[in-house]
């Protein structure tokens, strides 16, 4: 049976393998490589490709290269990243229009000898006049009349290049009056100059869009050709094509779906290159760009996208989607995935004048992702920075944060009080004296005192600085019209932001939360450990239509954008060879494979430890992580491990012999005394623990010792779930496989 609750094309399909018009489902997506390719593009990736899994088809990937002028190869490999990137694998090679040419080329033969063609000689103009109008019937060339054989002898000088462009074209011989405007006698070749990125110096003619993809579509074997709904008047000449040339079945059917259009940006190759052109952003990969190498580095995910496009779905009349619903999905795939660490931006120093000395105080990563593990450690002093924002020395009632009269707590640690404020020469706010409660420590907090919000803070003498670049809509207008409707704060950098400095030595993501400012990326081409550059992904809430009304009350908006300097250097011939080879055949991600074919030393360490073991993501992550960190420091002949210890320590955690977080302990202790991983853990006892008596009994243990938390869980707070969890892999060492305490935590705590 149909199913109705599915979309048209998905119900087409299936019918068609009901009533058995086809054994086997064939899509294609079918690009022109004359710019990187854009969400809208993910759109009609996620449908040919998506429908082609669903159904046990396969899905080419064809570069529509029929225009010598504006293709070339960095937008071919553009488009098979973007592809792969977003999860999916064409069927076979890549194919190429241009490798059909002299197919082609003979279908157009044999439509000249069956009369179905004629080289014409009007000029452009003519052709244009002589196609009359909705209303009115077109009229026929002269050249019509010419026989079969001055046809062909045309049509083989302008293959030999003997005319010059616009001479003469190929038509077809259908209609001139009908009403269908398209079938007016469509254009099937036209004479180029030019060299062509693959086919060279070889032809002097190029098939048009009209002509090539529909034959294209046949000689593949395609039996849905789906594209966007522009093309509608088109399958009219499809279908002449196909069933004038007599062609076999099966044969390949267009249908059409809305293309995708999201406001506040634009969505056409042409208009991005006119950005770039214009240098209202840098490249292709512009994090304000819709492309998808944009939002990728931005630090969009290709889930994200991905469920955008499910979301928005597939309709048979064109919209406006708003851009909203795009943020909202890479809100939503990073909510439950991406750990919470502390940043700030404007930093305001705090001095905490009754605590002396220095702890580290560790707090979790995923505080509301249960049951995902990982803590870091928070280096406390009396020297702080907290945001400017968060004291206010006359603040406005309904102020939460830190005042002259009202304490705050510090996220993780203590309350604190002001209890004098440094101003400058010009009255500005310099430094905040502050006093903290020492029974007040957050988890343990016995101090009666009351305050109404919690907020972030660094250490002083350990934060990071790291360069964050706020990212905001590329136009102020919903419908943009060109380069005047820019949002001139489309991008802010922030050069002297301050990090928790687990961030950068532990890198435990590439993405975080940075709590109250939103989720940031790990900028995958300027990075690096001594310039930390941030991107923002994505707010933490929608602000955009708040900040319009702010916008309109001011009245001039001073524009912001910084200049980005020193890019990095392009790859050698050598490094983009191992580029290709890790990132496609080894399928790491772009990020690790950089690294990788950046720098030969971890290179070769890479190999020689996949030799030991194959499981090349884990490995390759290791290396460009713990070993790239030791490298830094050391000599690779003064480290202590081999790329045969690596191996094995991602062997006992491939299968689950250790946690990963215990590895990392093994590979500290393996770089600090040279012995091996698999001694290590044996001496020190540090194998997951997986028998589940084992845990059951901790976890009894713990929901026993805590009846308040208890109460709570029953009260309805879930989030409590995650001190029960917490607790457990405490008390086992962190050994404790997490899975399956997260299971054992559930299951009894919903039995109580
Ligand atoms: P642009 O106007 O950006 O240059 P295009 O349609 O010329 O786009 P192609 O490279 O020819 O781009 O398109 C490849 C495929 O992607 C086609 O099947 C096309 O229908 C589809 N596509 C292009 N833009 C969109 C969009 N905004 N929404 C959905 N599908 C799209
Ligand atoms: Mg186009």
């Amino acid at each position: 049976m149909v199913n109705r609750s599915k979309d048209f094309l998905r119900r087409r399909v299936e019918e068609d393998l009901e009533l058995d018009r086809y054994k086997k489902i064939v899509t294609r997506f079918p690009p022109e490589p004359n710019g990187f390719p854009h969400i809208g593009h993910a759109k009609s990736i996620s449908i040919n490709f998506g429908i082609a899994k669903e159904y046990g088809g396969e899905c080419n990937l064809r570069m529509d290269d029929t225009n010598p002028t504006t293709e070339n190869i960095e937008f071919v490999e553009a488009l098979k990243d973007a592809v792969e990137w977003l999860g999916f694998r064409w069927s076979g090679d890549v194919r190429y229009t241009s490798d059909y040419f002299l197919k082609l080329y003979n279908y157009a033969i044999r439509l000249i000898k069956m009369g179905k063609a004629y080289v014409d000689s009007l000029s452009e103009e003519e052709i244009r006049e002589y196609r009359g109008t909705v209303t009115k019937a077109g009229k026929r060339s002269k050249y019509a009349n010419r026989t079969i054989e001055e046809n062909l002898d045309l049509f083989n000088r302008m293959k030999r290049g003997e005319f010059r462009e616009g001479e003469h074209v190929l038509r077809a011989k259908i209609d001139m009056s009908s009403p269908n405007m398209k079938m007016r006698d469509p254009l099937l070749y036209r004479i180029k100059n030019g060299d062509h990125f693959r086919a060279k110096d070889k032809w002097a003619i190029y098939p048009m869009y009209d002509f090539a993809h529909p034959l294209s579509d046949y000689i593949e074997g395609v039996t849905h050709s789906i594209c966007t709904l522009e093309f509608e008047n088109n399958r009219d000449i499809y279908n002449w094509l196909i069933e004038t040339l007599e062609l076999e079945p099966p044969r390949p059917y267009q249908h059409e779906f809305a293309r995708l259009n999201i406001n506040y940006t634009v969505m056409s190759k042409r208009k991005i290159l006119e950005l770039i052109d214009n240098k209202i952003v840098d490249s292709w990969d512009d994090p304000r760009l819709p492309t998808i190498a944009g939002l990728r580095r931005r630090g969009y995910t290709a889930e994200a996208i991905l469920n955008f496009c499910e979301q928005i779905g597939v309709a048979k009349a064109n919209s406006t989607v708003d851009i909203a619903q795009l943020e909202f999905s890479i809100r939503d795939d990073l909510n439950h995935k991406v750990p919470r660490v502390m940043s700030i931006f404007k930093p305001l120093k705090v001095t905490i004048e009754n605590y002396n000395g220095f702890e580290d105080i560790n707090a979790s990563y995923y505080p509301h992702d249960v049951p995902k593990e990982g803590f870091r450690k928070l280096p406390f002093s009396k020297e702080i920075y907290i945001e400017r924002d968060d004291f206010m020395e006359n603040p406005p009632k309904g102020y939460y944060r830190l005042t002259p009269n009202q304490p705050v707590r510090l996220k993780y640690a203590y309350i604190i009080s002001c209890q004098e404020i440094i101003k400058d020469n010009s009255g500005n706010i310099v430094e905040i004296k502050a006093k903290y409660y020492p029974n007040s420590k957050s988890g343990s907090d016995s101090s009666g005192i009351k305050v109404k919000s919690a907020i972030q803070w660094v250490e002083a003498n350990s934060a990071k600085e790291i360069e964050v670049r706020l990212y905001d809509r590329l136009f102020k207008k919903e419908t943009p019209e060109g380069i005047d409707d820019i949002n001139p704060n489309s991008l802010e950098i922030i050069k002297n932001a301050l990090i928790e400095p687990a961030v950068i030595k532990d890198r435990v993501d590439s993405r975080f939360q940075f709590e109250r400012h939103g989720y940031f990326f790990a900028d995958p081409v300027e990075y690096s450990d001594k310039r930390p550059i941030f991107n923002r992904v994505v707010s933490l809430k929608e602000s955009w239509s708040k900040k319009i009304k702010r916008e309109n009350r001011r009245d001039k908006s001073k524009p912001k954008k910084e200049h980005i300097e020193g890019r990095v250097a392009p790859m050698s011939r050598e490094e983009e060879i191992l580029f290709k080879i890790y990132s496609e055949e080894h399928r790491l991600n772009r990020e690790v494979a950089n690294t990788l074919a950046r720098d030969k030393e971890l290179s070769k360490f890479y190999k020689e430890a996949l030799k030991e073991f194959n499981n090349p993501i884990a490995i390759a992550n290791i290396t460009t992580n713990e070993v790239a960190r030791e490298l830094k420091v050391k000599k690779i002949d003064e480290v202590k491990f081999t790329p045969k210890d690596i191996a094995d320590l991602v062997k006992m955690v491939d299968s689950g012999t250790i946690s990963t977080k215990i590895a990392k302990d093994v590979f500290e202790e393996m770089s600090r005394s040279g012995e091996e991983p698999t001694k290590i853990v044996n001496d020190k006892g540090l194998r997951q623990i997986n028998d589940k008596s084992l845990i059951l009994s901790i976890v009894k243990e713990i929901i026993s010792k805590n009846p308040k938390n208890v109460k709570k869980f029953r009260d309805g707070n879930r989030k409590i779930l995650g001190f029960f969890i917490g607790q457990v892999l405490k008390a086992s060492n962190g050994k404790a496989n997490p899975k399956i305490v997260n299971e054992l935590v559930t299951e009894e705590l919903n039995l109580i």
